[in-house]
């Protein structure tokens, strides 16, 4: 199957599994689903293959290509649940009904009906909070490399984080960027040593630890120019200005917060990570979790992954009972 039109789902009708989110759990559990005979679809309020979208390069993937694009390793996923019998729709969900015998994702006054539901809506970026973000949000700042680092081509970029995403980007910005800085508000790094370390290597690559982002400022005509940094141990701080006629670039990967307000009063979470068992239960009955928006250690596509194939082999067994 593949992409279905909104006008062309009937409401009477019921699926087997509801997946909300297409990313990598959402689409390995649709394509579980399929396979196990079940009637699925899948429901995605952005790009399906989900944050994969904007990485730049896949490296982890057992399997996968070194140096394989995150939207083209996405669209393959895409493309691998499109051989099987799962529907996909595009649309954002506006509520769920989780009780009861029949789950409901409401999409405005359209209502998907399933016997089970898999909820992968994974996370969003984190914002810093700081003055002037939301302002040169487009102008200047960004949470996405892959889409806005062509921007700043012989540019200095900045890059604030200190975990395996700031890092990652970080060395991809170099393709584009004069320098690339990264503010990190430690002098330890969260992310995996191999990437510190590639990055080290890297000329290009500049580092500002035990320092936050304090403000981001520019021009009136809009070129973020000013970028406020202070420095956590000494308290000084300082304004980096772009020099005249220039501009900076600020990449901001401070960590993802949980996709969740909408399940959150429904469901068992902590922090926002809906609680699972090993099998991706919920707290209700005949409702799943997998991804990224589960309280989990790890969060990676490949994680994702088998979280989406255990939630719908275990939506099989449960319809089974
Ligand atoms: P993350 O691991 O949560 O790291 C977030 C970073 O932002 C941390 O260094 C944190 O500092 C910093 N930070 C958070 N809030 C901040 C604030 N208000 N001001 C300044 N700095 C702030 O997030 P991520 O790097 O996006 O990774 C998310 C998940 O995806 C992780 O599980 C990661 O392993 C995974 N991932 C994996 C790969 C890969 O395997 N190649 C690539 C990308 C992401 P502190 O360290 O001081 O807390």
């Amino acid at each position: 199957m593949a992409l279905i039109e909104r006008n062309a789902l009937s409401e009477t009708k019921l699926y087997d599994v509801v997946i909300i989110g297409g990313g990598p759990a959402g689409l390995s559990a649709g394509i579980y689903a399929a396979r196990a005979g079940l009637s699925v679809i899948v429901i995605e309020r952005g790009a399906f293959g989900g944050n994969i979208f904007q990485t730049a390069e896949i490296a982890n993937y057992p399997g996968g290509m070194a140096t394989e694009a995150g939207a083209d390793f996405a669209m393959r996923l895409t493309a691998h649940a499109d051989t099987y019998e799962v529907d996909r729709l595009a649309g954002e969900i506006t509520g769920v009904r989780l009780d009861g015998a029949v789950k409901v994702a409401l999409l405005g006054d359209l209502k998907v009906r399933g016997r089970t539901m898999i909820l992968a809506t994974g996370s969003v970026p984190h914002m810093l909070g700081v003055p002037g973000e939301k302002e040169f949000l487009g102008a200047g700042v960004s949470y996405c490399a892959v889409c806005d680092g062509p921007f700043f081509r012989g540019k200095d970029i900045y890059v604030a984080g200190g975990g395996d995403s700031a890092v990652e980007e970080a060395v991809f910005l170099t393709k584009f960027a004069r320098k690339v800085t990264i503010v990190h508000r430690r002098d330890a790094f969260r992310a995996a040593k191999t990437l510190v370390e590639h990055a080290r290597k890297n000329p290009k690559i500049e580092f500002l630890l035990d320092t936050v982002v304090k403000e981001i400022g520019g021009t009136a005509d809009g070129l973020f120019t000013k970028l406020t940094v202070e420095n956590v141990k000494t308290g000084e701080s300082r304004v980096i200005e772009a020099e005249p006629g220039d501009n900076f670039g600020l990449f901001i990967f401070a960590g993802m917060k949980p996709m969740s307000e909408l399940f959150a009063d429904k469901l068992e979470t902590d922090k926002g990570y809906i609680l699972t068992d090993e099998q991706m239960r919920t707290s209700v009955p005949g409702v799943f979790a997998a991804g990224d928006i589960r309280k989990k250690q790890l969060r990676q596509a490949v994680t994702a992954a088998a979280d989406g194939a255990i939630a719908a082999i275990e939506a099989e067994k449960y319809m089974e009972v």
